[in-house]
């Protein structure tokens, strides 16, 4: 197992406070990593400001060579990968290799060509006398900071259009789940040139918080808790620096009376459940019409109630257990106060597993009302909330009604009554007729307190380089 940061072309372990890497399955811990000192920050820093000079000279056909030459390595050790990632989040091991993996390879082999093909205005003669021209260059030293849902993805999408883009990047993986980003590490030595990626391991508030504070980082890209990221405007706002917040979700499901519910069922069975909720756009914010809210919270909860989970044998589980046991006990104490209103009634789950593992039954709450706290607040664990609506005007104004504008998906043959309602939703992103499938090639972001940074897609690539514009007199 790799123990060391990358940082320029050295590995070195940190000299700081040890952190216990755990196994969400059964508890123990896995090892500990000690975190970086302020030196090794700097030395980090350094690197990729030194790196910088060369890299950011670099062609978008020679960098997009890099891309692929990583997606290659990744896919090939996808089992590695796989491993890995599976031991230190406790996700199913199919999850991440049939899911994860492929998706993380593809991240990087779609910037390898998006970069060669930016899009972007004409140069012409908007004066008369004078030819403008726009360009798209590096931003400078990026500071990107991941959370523990996704560790290896998270890592891709902010790294792939970072250095595509022609920037150097200082990566910090979230403190729990470090083992894949230590792994990619050793790959992104072998294959860039020394300090355009280091890696450095640490906790926000001592790691991070240095990061988003250093006077060299020219731009931060957070995903991670809304609490977190109004701390990297505050940095930030200190030396204006470009930042890219990606910041949680609670994301509403329409569901009309005319859907089809066996469909929604298998959905919400499987999107609202996925990485055990533990994901930004989980389906959890379920809106039913009168007429087919007893059928879908009946059918919902006897479907939900044979998710498997907690098996001995990984390949039979479909979720896994809550990160760590501080989730897990957040997650319960949602349920708890939730069931103790007249009007919730819990149709499966409302338990944690038994054993050492951080598990959570996957749970229904039925009867939810707009103001409760289920309704409102990111649980991010594997609990799915339902609440009866009468008419759409009432649908999409609590689906609104919330500080986050991540994702949401409405559920109805009516074409026309899917657009209408998808084009007054203030979500970053709408599904109709499905939930939580992203594709590379399409921008994932939000509004609201939810953030403003677009990960995958072109945006990706705008967000990680600044337009500039050009203009020659002709004298
Ligand atoms: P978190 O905010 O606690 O931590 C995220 C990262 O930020 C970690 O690496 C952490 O070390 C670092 N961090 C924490 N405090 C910091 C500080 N003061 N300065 C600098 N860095 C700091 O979040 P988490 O618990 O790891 O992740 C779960 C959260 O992330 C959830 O709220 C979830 O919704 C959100 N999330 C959002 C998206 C999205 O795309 N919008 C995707 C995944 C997760």
């Amino acid at each position: 197992m790799d123990t060391q940061m990358l940082i320029g072309s050295k590995f070195e372990r940190g000299t700081e406070t040890e952190e216990a890497i755990l196994n969400p399955r059964t508890g123990e811990t896995i090892l500990s990593l000690p975190e970086a000192s302020p030196a090794q920050i700097e030395a980090a820093v350094a690197a990729a400001q030194k790196a910088f000079v060369t890299w950011s000279k670099t062609t978008p056909a020679q960098r997009s060579g890099y891309l692929l030459k990583i997606a290659d390595r990744i896919e090939a050790e996808a089992e590695g990968f796989a491993k890995l990632e599976a031991l230190n989040c406790g996700k199913p091991i199919n999850a991440v290799l049939n899911d994860e993996i492929p998706a993380i390879v593809d991240c990087y082999r779609f910037f390898a060509g998006a970069v060669r093909s930016m899009p972007g205005l004409v140069a012409g003669e908007y004066l008369p006398g004078h030819t403008s021209m726009i360009r798209r260059d590096p931003v400078g030293i990026v500071a990107s900071i991941a959370p523990w849902n996704y560790p290896l993805m998270m890592m891709a999408w902010k790294l792939a259009p970072a250095i595509a883009g022609g920037n150097t990047v200082v990566f910090k993986p979230s403190e729990q789940t470090p083992l894949t980003a230590l792994k990619l590490a050793k790959i992104l030595a072998d294959v860039l040139p020394e300090g355009v990626v280091n890696v450095v391991l640490g906790r926000g508030e001592s790691v991070g918080n240095t990061l988003i504070n250093h006077a060299a980082v020219s731009m931060i890209s957070i995903t991670g808790d809304v609490a977190t990221g109004k701390k990297v405007l505050q940095a930030a706002a200190k030396s204006v620096k470009r930042t890219h917040l990606e910041l949680g979700g609670k994301a509403p499901v329409i569901v009309f009376d005319d859907a089809d519910i066996d469909a929604v069922v298998s959905g919400l069975r499987a999107f609202g459940y996925y990485n055990a909720g533990q994901d930004c756009t989980a389906a959890c914010r379920i809106y039913a019409g009168k007429k087919v809210y007893d059928k879908l919270v009946a059918d919902l909860s006897s479907a939900v109630s044979t998710i498997r989970f907690g098996q001995a044998d990984d390949t039979e589980n479909e979720i896994g257990p809550l990160i760590s046991r501080r989730q897990r006990d957040r997650v319960a104490s949602f349920v708890e106060r939730a069931s103790e209103l007249k009007h919730i009634d819990i149709t499966t789950g409302g338990k944690p597993g038994e054993g050492g593992g951080f598990y959570y039954q996957p749970t229904v709450v039925a009867g939810a009302l707009q103001e409760d706290e289920i309704v409102r607040r990111e649980v991010f664990g594997p609990v799915v909330s339902v609440t009866r609506f009468s008419d759409v005007d009432e649908a999409v104004n609590w689906a609104n009604d919330s500080d986050y504008g991540l994702a949401s998906s409405v559920w109805t043959k009516d074409i026309s009554r899917g657009m209408s309602t998808a084009a007054r939703l203030q979500y970053g992103c709408t599904w109709i007729n499905t939930h939580f499938m992203l594709t590379n090639e399409m921008p994932h972001g939000g509004l609201k307190q939810s953030g403003y940074g677009k990960d995958m897609s072109v945006y990706a690539l705008e967000d990680y380089t600044a337009v500039r514009h050009v203009m020659i007199a002709h004298g």
